[in-house]
C-alpha cells in the first residue's frame, strides 16, 4: 500500500492571480494533483507541473450537496494514492469556503493536511475600491456575513436587530440574490436609510466594477448597472464616497477597451488598473511565430555576419528569444553586432533578456528609426537584419538601403485575427458604458472593426485613442476621427495622452 499523501488547502486569493501567497504558489509548483474552485483564477494553473493532474470542481450550493461529498471523496481518494494534493479555493479557505466539511473528511480518513491562508474577498474588494474597512475615526470593528441566510427565516443565525445597530463596517459575501431583502431587514430593524453602501463586483480582476448608493437605493443602482456576482457588499461609514481613496487616480470611473494580443493586453490592463480605470480586454490578434521557417533557421546560422539587428516591436523580441531558448541558444548570438530598438517598450523587452539596445530613436516610428539611425551610424556597406512582423511596411528597409546598407528582412512573426464574442462590448457601447477604445496597430484596428460595427462606434459617445501615425491612418481610412494621438508611441504614451485630456 502507498504511503498516504498530504492535502494542502490553499487560498487562491480574491481574483487577480498575483494575489496568491508565495507559499501558495510554491505548493502549486510541487503538487501532483490540483483540485480547484470556480472562484480560483485559472491563470494560477500556470504554476502547475506539466504532469500535474488538474481537476475543476464547480461551485455548489446548499449544505450536504452531492457535489460537496464528491469533492470530499476526491480529496481522500487522491491523498490515499500517495499524492500531494492542492485544494485551491477562492480567497481564503476558511472564510465561507465550506472547509469544515473537507477537513472532517480528511481527518476521518487519517490524511495529513495543512491550511494555507489567502487574501479574502472582503479585504481585497474593499481596498481595490478605495475603502478602508477599519479606521479609528469611523469604524473600529468589522463583521463578515453571508448573504445567503437572509432568505428562509428559520435557519438564519443572523441577528438582524443587533446588526442594524452595529457601529462599524458590515461586509456581506454572497449577497447579490438577496440584496433587496438584506437592505429591507436592516432598515426595518432601525438602520438609517441613508447609510452608505458600496458593492464591488469581480474585485481585483480587470472587470472590477463598483457602485455606491444609500442603503435604500443600492438594489436599484445595482440592477441599473447590471452588477452580477461574485460581489462584495460593504455597508457603513467606510463605504462613504467622501472616504474614497481612489478618487485621486486619473482614470477613476473610466472604462477603456484594449485591443492588443491577449498577452500584451494583460500588461496594458495592469497599467490601466493602477491608474484607477476599468480595462475591458478584447484581444483582436494573436502572435504567430515564424521562427520555425527555413529562412529564419538559415539566417540564424549567419547571425555573426551582421553589423546591426533591428527590433521594431516588443513582440518581435519575445518571439525571437523564445525561439533561441527552444534551440538551446541565448543572447550570445548577437555578440558581434549592435542592436537598435524602435522605442522604449521594445528596449525594455530586450533588457528582460539581458540585452541593452545600442540605439533607440527619439520618436518611436519606423520612419524615425531609419532616419535617426542613418544619422547616428555610418551604415554604408553594413549588414543589417530586421527582425520584425511579416506585416511591417517596406519603408524602413528602403531608407536603410538608400543609405548604402545591405538589408535583410526576416519576418519572425505574423499576426492573425482572433474572433471574440463581440456581444458584451457592443452592449456596453450601446449602454454608454465605454469611455475609450484604444488601438495600437493597424492589424488590430482592422480585426476589431471586423467584429464591432463601425456605425455603432461612430454614433456613440465613445472616444478613440491611437498609438501612432500608422494606426491613426488606418482609423481614418475606416472613417473615424481620432480623439487622441499618443506623443510617445507606446502603451504608456497612449495612456499619458488620454490622461492629459482629463487634466486640462
Ligand atoms: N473563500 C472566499 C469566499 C467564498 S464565498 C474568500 O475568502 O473570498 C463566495 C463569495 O465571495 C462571493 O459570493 C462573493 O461575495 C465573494 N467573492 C469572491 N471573489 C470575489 C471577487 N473577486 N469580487 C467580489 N466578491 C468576491
Amino acid at each position: 500500500m502507498n504511503e498516504k499523501g498530504k492535502v494542502y488547502l490553499v487560498g487562491a486569493g480574491p481574483g487577480s492571480a498575483d494575489l496568491i501567497t508565495v507559499r501558495g504558489a510554491e505548493l502549486l509548483k510541487t503538487a501532483d494533483c490540483i483540485i480547484y474552485d470556480k472562484l480560483a483564477n485559472p491563470a494560477l494553473l500556470k504554476f502547475a507541473r506539466p504532469a500535474a493532474e488538474l481537476i475543476h470542481v464547480p461551485k455548489r450550493i446548499g449544505p450536504g450537496s452531492a457535489t460537496q461529498d464528491q469533492i470530499n471523496n476526491l480529496l481522500v481518494e487522491k491523498a490515499n494514492l500517495g499524492l500531494t494534493v492542492v485544494r485551491l479555493k477562492g480567497g481564503d479557505p476558511g472564510i465561507f469556503g465550506r472547509i469544515g466539511e473537507e477537513l472532517s473528511a480528511l481527518k476521518e480518513a487519517g490524511i495529513d493536511f495543512e491550511i494555507v491562508p489567502g487574501v479574502t474577498a472582503a479585504v481585497a474588494a474593499a481596498e481595490s475600491a478605495g475603502i478602508i474597512l477599519t479606521d479609528r475615526d469611523y469604524s473600529s470593528q468589522v463583521v463578515f456575513i453571508t448573504g445567503r441566510e437572509a432568505q428562509g427565516k428559520q435557519k438564519s443565525s443572523i441577528n438582524w436587530e443587533l446588526l442594524a445597530k452595529f457601529q462599524g463596517t458590515i461586509v456581506f459575501y454572497m449577497a447579490m440574490e438577496n440584496l433587496e431583502l438584506i437592505a429591507e431587514r436592516l432598515i426595518k430593524n432601525g438602520m438609517a436609510e441613508g447609510t452608505p453602501v458600496a458593492v464591488i463586483a469581480e474585485a481585483t480582476l480587470p472587470s472590477q466594477r463598483t457602485v455606491r448608493a444609500s442603503l435604500k437605493q443600492i438594489t436599484e443602482k445595482c440592477e441599473e448597472n447590471k452588477i452580477a456576482p461574485p460581489a462584495i457588499v460593504v455597508i457603513g461609514a467606510a463605504a462613504d464616497e467622501k472616504l474614497n481613496w481612489l478618487v485621486g487616480k486619473p482614470f477613476f470611473g473610466k472604462t477603456i477597451v484594449i485591443t492588443r494580443d491577449a498577452e500584451s493586453n494583460v500588461d496594458f490592463a495592469a497599467k490601466i488598473i493602477s491608474k484607477g480605470g476599468n480595462p475591458v480586454e478584447f484581444a483582436t490578434i494573436k502572435i504567430e511565430p515564424l521562427t520555425q521557417t527555413n529562412i529564419f533557421l538559415q539566417t540564424l546560422t549567419k547571425f555573426s555576419e551582421y553589423d546591426w539587428f533591428i527590433f521594431t516591436s516588443a513582440n518581435g523580441a519575445s518571439v525571437l528569444f523564445d525561439a533561441l531558448q527552444q534551440l538551446g541558444k541565448d543572447a550570445r548570438v548577437f555578440a558581434s553586432a549592435k542592436i537598435a530598438a524602435i522605442g522604449s517598450e521594445t528596449a525594455a523587452k530586450l533588457q528582460q533578456f539581458g540585452i541593452k539596445a545600442d540605439f533607440t530613436p527619439s520618436v518611436f516610428t519606423s520612419k524615425e528609426l531609419g532616419k535617426q539611425l542613418i544619422a547616428y551610424a555610418n551604415l554604408k556597406a553594413k549588414k543589417i537584419l530586421l527582425l520584425r512582423s511579416q506585416l511591417a511596411s517596406d519603408e524602413l528597409s528602403e531608407l536603410l538601403s538608400i543609405a548604402g546598407a545591405e538589408v535583410d528582412n526576416v519576418p519572425v512573426y505574423t499576426t492573425a485575427a482572433v474572433k471574440n464574442d463581440p456581444g458584451p462590448v457592443i452592449e456596453k457601447i450601446k449602454n454608454g458604458e465605454i469611455d475609450w477604445l484604444t488601438f495600437t496597430s493597424p492589424s488590430s484596428t482592422r480585426a476589431f472593426f471586423e467584429q464591432i460595427p463601425v456605425e455603432l462606434v461612430n454614433s456613440s459617445s465613445v472616444k478613440i485613442a491611437s498609438i501612432g501615425p500608422v494606426t491613426s491612418e488606418q482609423l481614418k481610412n475606416l472613417g473615424f476621427e481620432v480623439n487622441v494621438h499618443a506623443d510617445e508611441h507606446t502603451a504608456d504614451g497612449l495612456l499619458a495622452a488620454i490622461e492629459k485630456i482629463y487634466n486640462l
